[in-house]
């Protein structure tokens, strides 16, 4: 029943919807004329003449209003009026009777009747107290209702407060807790008797309390919601030193609570009694965005600032420079050799050693300067207020010496060097970018002169810097442009007095430059990984020369240098079984020379791709024996026919000076597998001689020729006419397809 929609008429109809009412009277007569006087006016008149016919009706609990005979034939009206009483019936009950005294009007009026009509004489004013009955009973229903909504929404509000993940408060209108939901105990870890009477200051924090007083103005003057960011205090029992002292990020949502002031009739003020706050904890997501933050500023693997902090740091140092009158120090470092790491341990030695290397940088700047990672084993630093550009290589030669200290690397030690750029703001560029490029220019050039040291950028640096990258560019075309080259150098034994085989070395005949050694170029073409389309080209070439070689009946072998960074390529076996398979060419003639420190990287990898070459035919030997880090059980893992002692040991043959037991080693380690040795560099009789005495028969070098082009290889093998090879200051002939050796026991 809607109270709003039941309104008094003063016309036709007292109510918008029919009433249903009961007339209880054993007189047909009296009934029928309490109906004619009821009529017309919206209701629904039911009549009985019993009591117990009027129970039966009213039990179905949809009469509104009952007009009740005392004297009925079985019971009395006033059982009826108790029956109803007793069972709670909403039903509105007017005593209708000729009883003339008023002890019943009393009695019946006590029991719960809301009117007494005597008839006949007051039936003039049935209607008016019927109206007046129903109008009632409606105020009443619509005041239950009422009750029972605010008790409902009470119900609600009361358990939507203490059960909200939020704190809920209210404050007095000087700032005390008048109440606090339950959030509060396990939020901050006060009961809610202790906070009750309390400053709301006493839990905010000391830097916040400014913020909050501002707010808690704002509510106090206007009324709308005010929002800020504050941290509350946790209360930890027994914590009396601050720094322990633990807070909470919370979303803090007030406004401001207001009473009517109705003193002055024309004026109604409004007056402030209190606020009503909302504190949401927001500490975990002000932690993941701390943290997004950071990740977006700083470099992951050292926890160092990215090149975007840096570019700030380094802007708002050359602002402050420029107040100061002061220099600003920009720092390159680039590890030496990191790819070597890299490329031998794997990826996550390197950055173990980066992390390593990062710590040690920090050791160095002081806490004003900046220290970021720009990426791979690049580090840069901003060195701020610096009073003369000296001060920078004070720096510079900190770090150059802490590098002095051996880093770790697998368990092993490392030695690790950089090579360190600098840049001075503003005598070196006037912009972040140019001061960058200036540093890493410097850097360049510490590279270049042998690395592991500092250097300050100077303006002729830059035609150094440009030539690299125009020789980047040049190389890209250099395959193109057939300006790519391969030298054979002969490999000897000097036991069978032949050549072996001929090592391919890699020449470019640059248009401007001339002829330019791999030293020159390889790095380049590795960083740029223009290597793979220069290890493509190499293949190719020497099969092809193989293939000739082998239509004339030479039976020389070629050796080919392979990059460690090859090997990552997936089809690189593929590559090289199909271009010996595709010319039908025996697989034994083409040899392969790694490094030995490939043999430390991915080890399974690299040992199931030289399996696969091996198992084809392809022969394996590595290069420059002896100054990587190879382990014995690693040579007897993997399929290697041949052993290259590297030059720098051969370099070191001199008369009166002791053969370095590391030659022995090798050539016994050599024969111990039944592995062949190669001596590389060899290039004195004396070397010959020894090399031989200590049971080293294959060698390479200038003392029997310097790598040449092909057609001079080709001479030394025999195949154009004059089949002759220098060695030394004479001259041998060739014998069939391999050179004689004879008069070489003549030159020694
Ligand atoms: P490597 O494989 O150890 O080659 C031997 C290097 O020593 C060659 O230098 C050679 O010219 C030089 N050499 C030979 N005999 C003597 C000697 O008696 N005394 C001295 N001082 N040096 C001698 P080169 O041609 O400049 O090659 C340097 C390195 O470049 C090679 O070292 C090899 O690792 C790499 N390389 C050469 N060609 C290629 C190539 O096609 N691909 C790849 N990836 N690397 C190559
Ligand atoms: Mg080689
Ligand atoms: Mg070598």
């Amino acid at each position: 029943m809607n109270f709003l929609s039941r309104k008094q008429s003063k016309n036709t109809n007292w109510f918008e919807q029919p009433q249903r009412v009961l007339i209880v009277d054993d007189e047909p007569r009296m009934r029928s004329s309490l109906k004619q006087l009821l009529e017309g006016k919206m209701l629904e008149i039911l009549e009985c003449e019993t009591g117990t016919d009027a129970i039966k009706i009213l039990g179905n609990g949809d009469i509104d209003l009952a007009l009740l005979d005392i004297n009925l034939p079985d019971i009395s009206g006033l059982d009826v009026l108790d029956w109803i009483t007793q069972i709670r019936l909403q039903t509105s009950v007017l005593m209708v009777s000729a009883v003339d005294s008023i002890e019943y009007a009393i009695n019946a009026m006590r029991k719960g009747a809301v009117d007494f009509v005597r008839k006949p004489d007051e039936l003039g004013q049935i209607q008016h107290k019927v109206e007046n009955a129903l109008y009632r009973r409606c105020l009443e229903q619509s005041h239950t209702q009422i009750t029972s909504h605010l008790e409902h929404s009470e119900r609600l509000h009361r358990f939507l407060v203490e059960n909200s993940p939020d704190l809920i408060y209210t404050l007095d209108n000087d700032g005390c807790f008048v109440f606090v939901n339950s959030r509060i105990e396990s939020l901050l870890g006060f009961s809610r008797n202790e906070l009750i009477g309390v400053h709301y200051s006493s839990i905010i924090h000391e830097e916040d309390r400014e913020l909050t007083q501002l707010a808690f103005n704002e509510c106090r003057t206007e009324n709308i919601s005010n929002t800020s960011e504050v941290r509350l205090k946790h209360k930890i029992s027994g914590c009396s030193n601050r720094s322990e002292e633990h807070y909470i990020v919370a979303m803090l949502c007030s406004i401001g609570i207001f009473n009517e002031s109705t003193k002055d009739e024309n004026l109604v003020s409004q007056l402030f009694s209190g606020i009503y706050c909302v504190a949401r904890d927001i500490t975990d997501r002000k932690l993941s965005e701390d943290i997004i933050t950071f990740q977006a500023l700083h470099d992951q693997l050292t926890m160092l600032p990215n090149r975007r902090l840096y570019y700030d740091h380094l802007e708002l140092a050359m602002a402050n420079s420029k107040r100061q009158g002061c220099f600003v120090g920009v720092m390159f470092i680039d590890l030496d050799r990191f790819k070597l790491v890299n490329d031998t341990y794997g990826h996550s030695q390197g950055d173990e050693l980066l992390k390593s290397v990062a710590q040690r940088l920090r050791q160095c700047v002081r806490s004003g300067d900046t220290l970021a990672r720009q990426g791979g084993d690049e580090f840069t630093i901003v060195l701020p207020g610096l009073l003369q550009t000296e001060d920078a290589a004070i720096v510079a030669n900190k770090i150059l010496d802490n590098f002095k200290l051996p880093f770790f690397v697998a368990g092993q030690e490392f030695r690790a060097t950089a090579s360190i750029g600098i840049a001075i703001f503003p005598r070196d560029g006037d912009s972040a970018d140019m001061l960058m490029k200036s540093a890493d220019i410097a850097m360049y050039k510490v590279k270049a002169s042998g690395k592991n040291g500092f250097q300050y950028f100077a303006t002729e640096m830059n035609s150094c810097y440009h030539e690299r990258i125009s020789l980047e560019n040049e190389l890209r075309q250099a395959i193109q442009n057939s300006e790519l080259e391969l030298y054979y150098q002969p490999k000897i034994n000097i036991q069978e007095n032949c050549i072996v085989g001929m090592e391919a070395l890699l020449r470019w005949n640059h248009p401007v430059h001339g002829l330019l050694n791999p030293g020159g170029f390889l790095d380049i073409a590795e960083e740029t990984g223009l290597v793979s389309a220069i290890t493509d080209w190499v293949l190719e070439e020497a099969c092809n020369r193989l293939l000739r070689w082998h239509r004339l009946g030479v039976n020389a072998s070629i050796s080919i240098n392979i990059s460690p960074k090859e090997f990552d390529r997936e089809n690189l076996v593929e590559l090289i079984i199909n271009s010996v398979m595709k010319r039908n060419i025996s697989p034994e003639l083409l040899e392969i020379e790694i490094t030995e420190n490939m043999m430390l990287s991915d080890v399974s990898g690299i040992l199931s791709k030289l399996r696969r070459l091996r198992e084809y035919g392809i022969r394996i030997s590595i290069d420059d024996f002896g100054t990587g880090y190879s382990s014995l059980n690693y040579l007897r893992q993997f399929p290697i026919d041949c052993i290259k002692i590297d030059q720098s040991f051969v370099r070191d043959l001199i008369p009166d000076i002791e053969v370095s037991p590391i030659i022995h080693a090798i050539i016994g380690i050599a024969r111990g597998f039944g592995m062949h040795v190669v001596a590389e560099g060899v290039e004195t009789a004396y070397q010959l001689e020894i090399l031989s005495e200590i049971g080293c028969y294959e060698m390479q070098g200038y003392f029997f020729s310097r790598p040449v082009p092909t057609i001079d290889a080709e001479k030394m093998l025999g195949i154009t006419p004059t089949p002759v090879v220098h060695i030394g200051k004479t001259a041998l002939k060739s014998n069939d397809s391999r050179v004689s050796y004879d008069n070489l026991r003549a030159c020694i």
